[in-house]
């Protein structure tokens, strides 16, 4: 069964705790997709100069938060990693000109283990992460994503968790989308629909207050590996579409 790549916005860290239509989706989504044989999460949250992908017996949870409900602290999802495949990884990334490193000891960040808590609670999935390379933007992560394009045939999700909107100045400003958020997440999903990567790529110059909504950049990035990693002639399907805190488009996508 081809596991199609997806891109999920993975929310504040209370997403676990919120009955909200984003956890619901992400609650729903583990029937929808049923079980790979592994699933690789590109998370926001893990920043490297070179695509590192984890190699774990067991992934450490990583509480990469401040100031959250107790009961936040206490979550674990101690899903087992898969070296061979972190090799493997490595090993696709290296014969498409991308040098990647393996670590050893890297646990899942909040980007990884919120959306999976939610989507496949049992934690016996075997779960690898891939980092992101802020500084070289789309066009790295789509190769990045191409690189990654036979997982999709071998059992392994491959999912991009980041956020369609990201811009936290404005959190807590109030609960109405204003129209710069709105109108860039529409641009964005028609971009997205109609396989517009050149446009895509070039988002941050075409794309309606993208710099307002992602003043950096990595909270975006992992949805072009997700995009990349669909393959040639891959289209992307909104599968969830709701907004948090008014800034917070928590919309998600498929890439089949
Ligand atoms: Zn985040």
């Amino acid at each position: 069964m081809t596991m199609h790549p997806l891109f999920l916005s993975h929310g504040a860290p209370t997403l676990p705790l919120e009955d909200v239509p984003a956890s619901r989706f992400l609650r729903g989504l583990g029937r929808e997709v049923g079980r790979p044989r592994a699933i690789l999460m590109v998370s926001a949250h893990w920043e490297t100069q070179v695509p590192a992908v984890n190699a774990v017996a067991v992934n450490e949870t990583i509480h990469d938060f401040r100031g959250f409900p107790a009961e936040l602290y206490a979550m674990r999802y101690p899903a087992p990693g898969d070296s061979a495949l972190a090799a493997r990884i490595a090993a696709l990334l290296g014969e498409a000109g991308l040098p990647a490193a393996i670590n050893p000891r890297r646990g899942l960040d909040h980007g990884a283990w919120v959306p999976l808590i939610l989507a496949w609670p049992e934690a016996d999935i075997p779960v690898l992460q891939l980092s992101v390379q802020t500084a070289l933007g789309p066009e790295h992560h789509v190769e990045v994503g191409e690189a990654l394009a036979p997982l999709k045939d071998e059992g392994v999700l491959v999912v991009g968790s980041g956020s369609f909107t990201h811009d936290l100045s404005s959190w807590r400003l109030g609960t109405e989308e204003p129209d710069w958020v709105s109108g860039f997440a529409e641009w964005m999903d028609s971009a997205l629909r109609e396989g517009r990567t050149g446009d895509l790529l070039n988002y941050r110059a075409q794309a309606p207050a993208a710099t307002r909504n992602h003043p950096t950049e990595e909270h975006l990035l992992p949805l072009f590996v997700a995009l990349g990693a669909a393959g040639q002639g891959g289209r992307a399907s909104r599968i969830h579409s709701s907004v948090e805190h008014g800034v917070l488009r928590m919309d998600a996508y498929r890439f089949s």
